[in-house]
């Protein structure tokens, strides 16, 4: 194989290399956010309404622990969603 033909060859596989790489996308979800503007919509508040919050409402996606913060599938980008927390989206949990 000459130079020239190595040169090729090593640019192909740098080339399939790189293509293999996994495009990561960061998105809010990484950091502590709040989506203030659907907080105030729905009327999110840190406390629950009666035996309604976060924990029990379908819509919640749990933090680390149960305690700990969680999100909101229709609150994009907050992570700093309470379990003890209640908004008028409120639907029971199956
Ligand atoms: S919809 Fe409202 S009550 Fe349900 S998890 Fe989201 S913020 Fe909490």
């Amino acid at each position: 194989m000459n130079a020239s033909n190595q040169r090729r060859q090593f640019l192909k596989v740098a080339g399939a290399a790189l293509a293999m790489i996994p495009v990561v996308a960061f998105t809010n979800q990484a950091f502590a956010a709040t989506n203030a503007g659907m907080r105030a919509a729905l009327k999110y508040q840190d406390k629950p309404l009666a035996e309604k919050s976060c924990a029990n409402c379908m819509q919640f996606a749990p933090g680390a622990s149960a305690t700990a913060p969680g999100a909101c599938k229709i609150m994009p980008g907050d992570t700093e969603i309470s379990p003890t927390g209640y908004c008028t989206a409120w639907v029971k949990k199956p």
